[in-house]
């Protein structure tokens, strides 16, 4: 390979990699997101999930911004270990990351959108003063399958709607878009 192709790679690279937790970034979410929905049959599953990390701002504010930064590297790489072949997880905004899950159904991504809250929770935190005790995190998360006559925007307002729900339901849960008006009435 020649020396202006690798310079080339390297930068096509970059510009779709969040530059402080190294996973995918927001431009390549859009990017996949776009590319499914556009290519979207009544055959195909999918399931788009936002996942927002619960009070993080008392993470800057009580262990400072570095600290901040570390938990979302960790989470960021803990996240990524989580995923099958074919789905997509990148950063979408501060303490914000999408999920994009090929071929799985409600049922499935709902049980393993769960099964990721709670090993995240689970996860102990050490602050790097070492003088605070240890630390838990939780997430919230939204998600939504593709519908037909979906573009980008109305899936991610479904999903952002849902995880809304969450953060009012009390945070550190799963709301699947269309169960919010069920779980609303209990
Ligand atoms: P909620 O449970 O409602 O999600 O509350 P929250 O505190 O997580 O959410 P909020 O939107 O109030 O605050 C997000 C904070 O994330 C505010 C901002 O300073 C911080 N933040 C955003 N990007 C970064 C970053 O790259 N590094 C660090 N350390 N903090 C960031
Ligand atoms: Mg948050
Ligand atoms: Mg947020």
């Amino acid at each position: 390979m020649t020396e202006q192709k690798i310079y080339e790679q390297e930068l096509e690279r970059l510009s779709i990699t969040d530059e402080l937790t190294g996973v995918y970034n927001r431009r390549y979410f859009m990017q996949q997101l776009e590319q499914l929905v556009v290519r979207f049959t009544p055959s195909t599953q999918a399931v788009v999930a936002i996942f927002d990390i619960d009070y993080f701002k008392q993470i800057n504010d009580n262990y400072g911004h570095a600290e901040g930064d570390a938990v979302l590297c960790r989470l960021a790489q803990f996240m990524q270990q989580q995923l099958r072949p074919g789905d997509i997880f990148a950063r979408t905004g501060g303490e914000e990351f999408g999920l994009l899950l090929h071929r799985t159904n409600a049922a499935d991504a709902k049980r393993r959108l769960n099964a990721i809250r709670i090993l995240v929770n689970e996860l102990e935190f050490v602050p790097s003063t070492g003088i605070e005790q240890p630390y838990r995190v939780s997430a919230t998360i939204g998600l939504t399958n593709v519908h037909v006559d979906d573009d980008k925007d109305s899936v991610l307002y479904r999903a952002d709607h849902a995880l809304y729900f969450g953060k009012n339901k009390g945070r550190n849960c799963v709301i699947w878009a269309d169960d919010e008006a069920d779980a609303d009435v209990g």
